[in-house]
Order: structure tokens, then C-alpha cells, then sequence
């Protein structure tokens, strides 16, 4: 069997890689590595690519790892649609490749169609072996087509920024009159020191 190579290096390498950057060999990032690997190789290593991808979960973390592109450069859109797919493209004229993971074509690699259909338990289908059957897989379970991106491809612009008026924190004016934390969305409650000993204290 030859070497299976992604993003130019050994696949060993490549799952080195995600571990010390994902955390663990996710199955997801590893099928992901496959499938940007593909993409660049479409679209053209000399193209300055844009990404696009559809689903929050793992797939961007392989872009990161393979492409320039990352969520805070701009250059790649993550989109919250939970589709195993995404797209390379040239920034210059919008052209470029999308790559998914085809269903259909995983009817011939069960752990691979069981694991993505979500209908196996993961006691029952140990890790080492579903990166297993990814590495057998390979592209055979993608198809890619040549696409003309016609959304979310702009840049996303940066607001003025201003000073809070109720918190005296700088902020995107965008956000209104008030940040959006000081008009109720705020995501935490500031502790004072004293309290925070006292709860310390507590659970002792
Ligand atoms: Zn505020």
C-alpha cells in the first residue's frame, strides 16, 4: 500500500497534528484532512484560497491545519448547518471547489456510514477502528464539484468602535447605544473577590 500523504506529509504526521491541536484524533478532523487535502489539490496549490465551511464541528480545525485560512484571519467562514461539506475557493474571481462527504458513498465502509448517520454508539465502534476504515476510505467517500461562491464570501467589516457609556468597555458601535452585554445579553456576573472566598470557604 502506498503512503497515504496529506497536505504533502505522511498521514502519521498529519494525526500527530490534529492531536496536539484538536486534542484528540477526532474522526471528523482526520476525514476533514482528507477532504481539504482534496479540495487544495482542485482548486490549485498557487491559488490564494478562500474557505467556507458547513458545520462547526471539527471540519474547521482541519482547514486551520491545512490552509492559511482560519477563523480569526477572515478567510474562513464557518457556517452552523452541520453538513459535512465545505468549499475552496479563489478569492479573486469567487471559483472554486466544493468537497462533502457523500452518503452514498459510504454505504461501502459501514463503520464510516453508521458513525456519520450517528446510529452507533461509540463504546461499539472503538476509535482506533473508525480512523481505520477513514484511512481505507480515503476520497473514495467524497465528491467534490466545481463551484461559482455567490454568498458569504465578502469581508466581514469591523464596526466603529466606542466607549460603553454603562460599562466604560470599548465596543462595536454596531451593537447600539449600549454594548449588547449592558442591554441583557451578557454571559456572566462579576464576583466581587469577597464572595468568591466566601464560596471558597463554604466548600471546605
Ligand atoms: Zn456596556
Amino acid at each position: 500500500m502506498n503512503k497515504i500523504m496529506i497536505g504533502g506529509k505522511p498521514v502519521e504526521a498529519f494525526m500527530e497534528e490534529i492531536r496536539k491541536f484538536h486534542g484528540w484524533v477526532a474522526p471528523g478532523v482526520l476525514l476533514g484532512g482528507f477532504m481539504v487535502d482534496y479540495a487544495l489539490e482542485l482548486v490549485g496549490q498557487e491559488v490564494e484560497a478562500d474557505a467556507i465551511v458547513e458545520t462547526r464541528f471539527c471540519l474547521p480545525d482541519a482547514v486551520q491545519l491545512l490552509t492559511p485560512c482560519t477563523c480569526g484571519n477572515g478567510w474562513m467562514k464557518v457556517l452552523d448547518w452541520d453538513k459535512f461539506a465545505l468549499s475552496l475557493y479563489d478569492k479573486k474571481n469567487r471559483q472554486g471547489f466544493r468537497v462533502r462527504l457523500d452518503v452514498g458513498k459510504t454505504a461501502a465502509f459501514p463503520n464510516l456510514y453508521n458513525w456519520f448517520m450517528k446510529l452507533v454508539e461509540k463504546k461499539d465502534l472503538p476509535l482506533e477502528v473508525l480512523n481505520r476504515t477513514i484511512l481505507e476510505a480515503g476520497r473514495e467517500v467524497l465528491s467534490a464539484d466545481p463551484v461559482t461562491i455567490t454568498r458569504h464570501y465578502a469581508k466581514i467589516k469591523k464596526g466603529k468602535t466606542g466607549v460603553c457609556p454603562s460599562c466604560g468597555e470599548a465596543y462595536s458601535l454596531r451593537q447600539g447605544a449600549l454594548c449588547l452585554s449592558c442591554q441583557g445579553d451578557g454571559y456572566y456576573q462579576i464576583e466581587s473577590p469577597a464572595e468568591i472566598f466566601l464560596k471558597q470557604a463554604v466548600s471546605y
